[in-house]
């Protein structure tokens, strides 16, 4: 997969292609990533880019040419499916199911605002979509795009050493993952789990479906509302609700 950033910032973008599974998975060329800074395009020899909303108002404004350019030149790099994305406050929340759309394409343009965003007509012109990483503002797209890319890139085969860590995250199955323990067995009078220790991998792992379930439910049943139940899933669930009625009745 290709991945190009339209930014102002290029060397930002070192974090994800340096460094962890991203770097690594870079260097082995699972992945190639490419920064077009708009100010190449500019139309003064200052490199300014941004300039002053029509109608007043705080802040500036990148401006249409140098950034539409910037796409374009991207664009000339492409071979097979593609998508530009603008990662925008005012986009649709990333997801679990967005990130894995997005990992199947070829090639990705993610563009990067800085000041009070871009001119509206890149939007309508040349932008597919528009992600939003939360309800809240940034003050660039720089951090937004690379929260995407990892999240992307952690799904493309041979990234992580193990596929079977992206299949068991959060989200992945439609759950909140289950949790974890390493070494010690006690840690300030706290002890592993000892189903854990047991060595019987059919129990372990119905103990780590209802840890996902009873966590699914306190933090996030909104989740559970969106799943079709497992026969299994459901007895699980029925159990675990129970269980909390109990300890309720239990403690009045
Ligand atoms: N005035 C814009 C608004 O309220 O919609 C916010 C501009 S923000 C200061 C500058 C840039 O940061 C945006 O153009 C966008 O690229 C990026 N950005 C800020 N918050 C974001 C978020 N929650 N998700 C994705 N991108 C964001």
């Amino acid at each position: 997969m290709l991945i190009q950033a339209i930014t102002l910032f290029p060397e930002m973008f070192d974090s994800i292609t340096e460094y962890g599974v991203t770097g690594r998975a870079k260097k082995q060329d699972l992945w190639q990533f490419n920064a077009i800074n708009p100010r190449r395009f500019a139309d003064n020899k200052l490199g300014y880019i941004d300039d002053r909303p029509f109608g007043g108002g705080p802040g500036m404004i990148m401006m249409a040419p140098p950034l539409q350019a910037a796409i374009e030149e991207a664009r000339t790099q492409h071979t097979g499916s593609s998508k530009t994305v603008y990662l925008s406050p005012q986009g649709r929340p990333l997801d679990h199911q967005k990130v894995g759309e997005l990992a199947r394409l070829d090639n990705l343009i993610l563009v990067c605002g800085r000041y009070e965003g871009i001119d509206e007509r890149v939007l309508a012109q040349s932008i597919d979509e528009e992600i939003c990483i939360g309800d809240f503002v940034v003050s660039g797209g720089e951090l937004p795009a690379m929260m995407l890319m990892d999240a992307v890139l952690r799904l493309l085969p041979g990234v992580l050493g193990d596929m079977q860590s992206a299949e068991q995250d959060s989200f992945a199955n439609g759950l909140l993952d289950c949790p974890h323990y390493t070494r010690p067995i006690e840690f300030q009078g706290m002890a592993v789990p000892e189903i854990l220790r047991s060595g019987n991998h059919a129990l372990i792992a119905q103990w780590r479906l209802k840890q996902s379930l009873q966590r699914t439910l306190a933090r996030r049943p909104d989740l559970l509302e969106k799943r079709e139940l497992t026969p299994q899933e459901s007895r699980l669930l029925h159990e675990i609700k129970q269980e909390e009625r109990e300890s309720h009745y239990n403690q009045d």
